[in-house]
């Protein structure tokens, strides 16, 4: 892969790690324990808090997988592996990598 393509995919993955720590750290507040306190959840009932919180979560756990992927891509590309399967070696289709570049095989490898 060319330099500039690399270049181009490293700020890609910046990018978008970027924006999932910034929605992680926006979420937080919402992710804390549910206080047994009512006055503290205003006019949310608990049940409704803590169906909110639960769902916080769910949407926190899946940044947090996206991110591993992000920095092992990011490695890959310190490694001088990106852009190439993970299985067989070959080039992976740069639309294949546009669509998502934390993809580590080529298609013909993704079962
Ligand atoms: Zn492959």
């Amino acid at each position: 892969m060319r330099d500039d393509d690399i270049a181009f995919f490293r700020s890609l993955l910046r990018q978008r790690r970027e924006d999932l720590r910034l929605q992680s750290g926006a979420s937080a507040e919402k992710r804390k324990p549910v206080e047994l306190d009512q006055q503290s959840v205003g006019r949310l009932s608990r049940q409704d808090a803590l169906q909110q919180q639960a769902m916080q979560n769910a949407q926190e756990a899946r940044r947090a997988g996206e991110l591993k992927k992000i920095d092992a891509a990011l490695a890959r590309i310190e490694d001088g592996e990106f852009g190439y399967c993970a299985e067989c070696g070959e080039e992976i289709a740069r639309a294949r990598l546009e669509i998502d570049p934390t993809v580590a095989r080529c298609v013909d490898c993704v079962d």
